[in-house]
């Protein structure tokens, strides 16, 4: 149990679209990110799913049952928002067990299963503690355990790690990923960060102004973005400019102010001489090892940031255009001193906006 339909969704409060027409199918079992920019519309999303918000037009539907207009106590799904939102008062035993409480759960199963919860998220030693004796990343957990233990078929998450330190975001990162596989729960996770999306998800739907501009696994939307948003959003990148000198095969020659690049091509049908942006992704640069390489630029560095084990590199080219390159295991050799670059093919995406 637990596949999410979204068709044709719509919220608009007075002329403000914060959701303007998403369609997307999230599969059972699968952790399922919101990414995007602030008021580009997830919170909005999240809050339709979990029946705090009715949606303006379009339909959701858990395992084909329309629950657009159901309440959100009836669709049993949990929720974990970012301030936690533990009572202060009660003991996390007593915390996790107010949903099961609230479900009139016979006390010796509402034990077990408040025991399995805290198992779950590795809080059992810490049932009787109150929520002002525990980290940030403890309650994180503990808030979760109170979501996961009345079994909802979808957990839904808001921002759940941005009260968190550094550090504590990195652990709670793999523990949430693990608890989530572990339980085989549905789970929609919302956050603007990309690292969090990159690291943790199984697919990814990027939003802007309450549209999915592109749905995909992590890796599929960082190595080929389809838009210059999503290049940029995704990470760091080069854009440049060029212009499609011909096709043959899987291979496209595009003409740019510092020399012909190869492409790969993408099945996208492109019109010879048409102006193209390609992104080119800093670490895709490579310091060239001989003159048969693919794809050369001569340049030199303008600018560096050493950084031990890398160096953040802008070499300025041939035409005074500027690209950004990631130099791993950088050498004695510094600033003002030439390169020579080389990209793979597959490393040039053409975007398509
Ligand atoms: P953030 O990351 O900042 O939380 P978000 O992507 O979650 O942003 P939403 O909270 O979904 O964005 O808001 C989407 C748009 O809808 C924004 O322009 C916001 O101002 C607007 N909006 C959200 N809730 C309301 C409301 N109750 N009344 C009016 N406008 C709203």
């Amino acid at each position: 149990m637990g596949s999410i339909t979204l068709s044709n969704i719509h919220k608009s409060y007075g002329t403000t679209k914060a959701v303007d027409g998403v369609d997307l199918t999230i599969e059972q079992g699968e952790l399922f990110f919101l990414l995007g920019p602030s008021g580009c519309g997830k919170t909005t999303l999240l809050r339709m799913i979990a029946g705090f918000i009715d949606p303006t037009e379009g339909r959701i539907a858990f395992d084909g049952t329309d629950v657009t207009h159901m309440p959100p106590n009836r669709r049993n799904t949990g929720m974990v928002f970012q301030s936690y939102a533990l009572w202060p008062h009660m003991t996390v035993a007593e915390n996790v067990a107010y949903g099961l409480v609230l479900r009139k759960q016979p006390p010796a199963t509402r034990t077990a299963n408040i025991e399995a919860a805290l198992e779950m998220v590795q809080m059992e030693d810490y049932a009787q503690r109150k929520p002002n004796e525990l980290s940030g990343g403890q309650q994180q957990r503990v808030a979760l355990a109170r979501a996961l233990v009345v079994e909802p078929d979808v957990l839904l998450l808001d921002e759940p790690l941005s009260n968190l330190d550094a550090k504590l975001r990195l652990e709670m990162r793999v523990e949430i990923r693990r608890i989530c596989k572990k339980s085989g729960i549905t789970t929609v996770y919302v956050t603007h960060d990309q690292d969090e999306a990159l690291s943790m998800a199984d697919r990814i739907a990027v939003l802007k102004s309450g549209t999915v501009r592109q749905l995909g696994p992590p890796r599929e939307l960082y190595r080929r973005p389809a838009t210059r948003f999503v290049a940029e959003f995704l990470g760091e990148t080069n854009f440049i400019e060029s212009q499609v000198a011909s096709r043959k095969g899987d291979t496209v020659t595009l003409e740019t102010a510092s020399g012909p690049l190869q492409a790969a091509w993408d099945g996208v049908e492109l019109a010879d001489g048409a102006s193209v942006v390609c992104s080119v992704r800093p670490e895709a640069f490579r310091l060239a090892g001989s003159a048969d390489e693919v794809n050369l630029l001569d340049g030199t560095v303008a600018e560096q940031i050493f950084l031990g084990d890398q160096a953040q590199n802008v070499v300025e080219l041939r035409d005074g255009s500027t690209v950004r390159m990631l130099e791993l295991n950088p050498g004695d050799s510094s600033s003002k001193s030439s390169r020579r670059l080389c990209v793979d093919p597959e490393d040039i995406v053409i975007l398509h906006d």
